[in-house]
């Protein structure tokens, strides 16, 4: 499975779940599966209570999941059919380790956020990312995790955290060393498990050499949305607001691949060249998202810049991918 993830930065409302939902067409486009995941990082265990004044419509799913506006995005944009699970909030997660603590399933240890929550959040990614939503069987090929919110919110941190541990975790070795050490965990006789110990570390020293590998860079793709603005009366689009929020952001250990810049206009060369040096992300990943009439123009848009060929060549997919068929 590989992890596209939509981040964004400075302001909400900036365009993340439209981002999301055409980074999927694209990648659909090109003969990939796609599912999604929302996280809403609100304390609600669904959207279904909440007023539509503040937090718009809220949209049902066909198994009865009342959930975020962004899930019919999915749904319309991708030709997929969501469950309830595929949005995760806060209060959702809270109640399912909550649910475990009464049952006494973590055995006397004091629940707290890092381990408890992140790993449940981390579980709930990965068994959710692999259920079918398109009709064929078989998980997807790619899944598309947008994260509600902005980063730096207190609301979002560890959500934040559980996606880093996730994907430092989906390199190919590591899942070896996960193996390993689960077999060291419940190996009964000593001696094997010494040996299976012994084979770990040696794993975990390959991994830390191959580190490319490790951190399981082509499995896991992070696209930052961030709001260039133009100052009235200077006229100039500006870059700080994101070089502001891409510094929060690695400050919490995940570093952009892309950047979909939301703007009024076009982005102009040297504003791309100043966010490349800047941000430490390639002018080719730079990604010009500007105000367009509808909604659905932004997949074209994504596509007239050859988005979906640096993606597929970060993940790794350009082999398996046609080219886009996208009109
Ligand atoms: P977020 O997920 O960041 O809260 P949404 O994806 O819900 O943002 O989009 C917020 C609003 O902005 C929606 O009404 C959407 O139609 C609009 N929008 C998003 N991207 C664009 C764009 N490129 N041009 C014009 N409107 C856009």
């Amino acid at each position: 499975m590989k992890y596209v993830l939509v981040t964004g930065g400075v302001v909400s409302g900036l365009g993340k779940g439209v981002t999301a939902s055409s980074v999927g067409v694209v990648l659909k486009a090109c003969g990939l599966r796609v599912t999604s995941i929302k996280i809403d990082p609100y304390l609600n265990t669904d959207a279904g209570t909440m007023s539509p004044f503040e937090h718009g419509e809220v949209f049902v799913l066909d198994d009865g999941g009342e959930v975020d506006l962004d899930l019919g995005n999915y749904e319309r944009f991708l030709d997929v059919t969501l469950t309830r699970e595929n949005n995760i909030t806060t209060g959702k997660i809270y109640q399912s380790v909550l649910e475990k603590e009464r049952k006494g399933d973590y055995l006397g240890k004091t629940v707290q956020v890092v381990p408890h929550i992140t790993d449940a959040i981390k579980n709930w990614i990965e068994s959710v990312s692999v259920i079918p939503v398109d009709g064929t069987d078989g998980p997807a090929d790619v899944c598309v995790i947008e994260l509600g919110g902005t980063v730096g919110d207190i609301e979002s941190m560890p959500f934040i955290e559980a996606l880093r541990q996730l994907f430092f975790s989906v390199g190919k070795f590591a899942l070896f060393a996960e193996f390993f050490n689960g077999l060291f965990k419940t190996c009964t006789n000593v001696l094997l498990a010494y040996f299976l110990k012994f084979c770990q570390i040696i794993i975990s020293f390959c991994t830390d050499l191959l580190l490319f590998w490790r951190t399981g860079q082509d499995h896991f793709c992070l696209i930052h949305v961030s709001l260039i603005p133009v100052l009235g009366v200077v006229g100039e689009q500006k870059t700080k607001p994101t070089q502001h929020s891409v510094r929060e952001l690695r400050a919490l250990g995940l570093t952009p691949h892309f950047l979909a810049c939301r703007s009024a206009q076009p982005l102009l060369e040297n504003t791309k060249q100043k966010l490349s040096q800047f941000c430490h992300v390639p002018v080719g990943n730079i990604l010009n998202i500007h105000d367009v009439p509808n909604i659905w123009h932004v997949p074209l848009l994504l596509r007239n810049q050859n988005a979906h060929d640096a993606i597929l060549k970060h993940l790794d997919l350009s082999s398996v991918a046609k080219p886009p068929n996208l009109q």
